[in-house]
């Protein structure tokens, strides 16, 4: 049962580099004790259940979590799918209950994140008395401490995506830059999956002659063709993280049958609620959407896409603003530590401070007295 972490990286840069046998770094994948051949979800596809709550989809966090997913179900040459349930399992979080459930829970002060990897014997895959076949239950584990997660410190959608690389099968990888690196770097942005990252998933699920395997076909059927997109337009060029932001666009259903749009990914990213849209076909609508403004502050093109139906996210119609930005800023930190250091201020009224960041940068401050 014990979880494979992703550990806080305390010096960044000072993981060991380990040559495996051969001198070749690569991905490492979980094995069985029997026959040493490595454990996957033999159908190629596994549901993630999100805490409806803390992870539901209008959620910030629910929103940055499943971005941590989406890149494994793209990856060329493998036919892997994540599936997305926005509602626990029906017996909720059980270690053993066969779903993965996604949760936030009190991980300690160095992990960031964890994965709890078992088999179809009940036993953590790296225990020698595992006896299973396949992949069983991998619950994926956030720590609660929600300072980890804010601007500018660690990154979830890294530490989800790393997680989840966990429980698609893969183990820690030492290949320098790799998602499966156990080490989450302070201050790191977003990153795509690296090659070795992606060698690993299609190594686990090359898909079969023909393709298709595994993926279970949607609910509801697709669609055959999109909607279009176009006038694309943001209410402001320039935002704080949590200001209100409205995207507003030109929607046309130029496919034979009716379009149902009940699904909204921005960037910049945002969080809200939205009225599910259903466009007849032929019929052209202006749709307007009111966001909150995530918490990743910088430069975007400016995109809005709207989908509909399926867990995987098939994106109905979108349109980006290659020209377009909108600038994200956080807004201003307080300083109150100020008012306490006036208060001691010698007889002239005037003291040079320093004063340290949290990422080790210092500036100077020249204090004065109140006359
Ligand atoms: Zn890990």
């Amino acid at each position: 049962m014990s979880p494979r972490s992703r550990v806080i990286g305390i010096l960044a840069g000072a993981a060991a580099l380990v040559l495996a046998a051969g001198g070749v770094l690569a991905y490492k994948y979980y094995k069985r004790p029997g026959d040493q051949k490595p454990y996957i979800w033999t159908k190629h596809w596994t549901t993630l259940y999100m805490d409806p709550v803390y992870l539901g989809p209008g959620t910030s966090f629910g929103v940055v979590v499943r971005g941590g997913a989406k890149p494994w179900s793209r990856t060329e040459g493998t036919d892997f799918r994540f599936l997305v349930s926005d509602q626990w399992s029906p017996g909720g979080i059980g270690h053993l209950d066969g779903e993965n459930d996604v949760y936030f829970a009190s991980l300690g002060y160095y992990t960031l994140g964890a994965c709890y990897v078992n088999d179809d014997s009940g036993k953590f895959v790296l225990n020698p008395s595992a006896s299973g076949s396949e992949l069983f239950d991998c619950d994926v584990a956030f720590n609660n401490y929600v300072v980890f997660w804010a601007p500018g410190y660690f990154n979830l959608q890294n530490t989800a995506a790393h997680e989840f690389g966990h429980a698609l099968g893969l183990a820690h990888s030492e290949v320098p830059g790799a998602m499966m690196d156990p080490i989450g770097d302070f201050g790191e942005a977003a990153q795509f999956l690296h090659e070795d990252d992606e060698a690993g998933e299609v190594f686990l699920y090359p898909p079969p002659p023909g393709g298709g395997r595994g993926f279970p076909p949607p609910a509801i059927p697709l669609p055959t063709k999109a909607g279009t997109m176009s006038n694309l337009q943001v209410s402001a060029p320039q935002v704080m993280v949590g200001d209100p932001l409205e995207f507003s666009a030109r929607v046309s259903n130029t496919s034979g049958v009716q379009l149902l749009l009940q699904g909204v990914e921005t960037a910049p990213v945002s969080t809200g609620t939205f009225e599910p849209v259903v466009l007849e076909p032929g019929e052209v609508r202006e749709v307007t959407v009111e966001r909150t403004v995530g918490g990743l502050p910088g430069d975007y093109e400016t995109r809005l896409r709207l989908g509909g139906y399926d867990p995987t996210a098939v994106y109905l119609a979108q349109q980006t603003l290659l020209s377009s930005l909108v600038r994200v800023r956080r807004p201003a930190v307080a300083l109150p530590i100020q008012d306490e250091l006036s208060g001691s201020l010698g007889p002239r009224g005037i003291e040079t401070v320093e004063v340290f960041l949290v990422k080790g940068e210092s500036f100077l401050l020249d204090l004065r007295g109140a006359p």
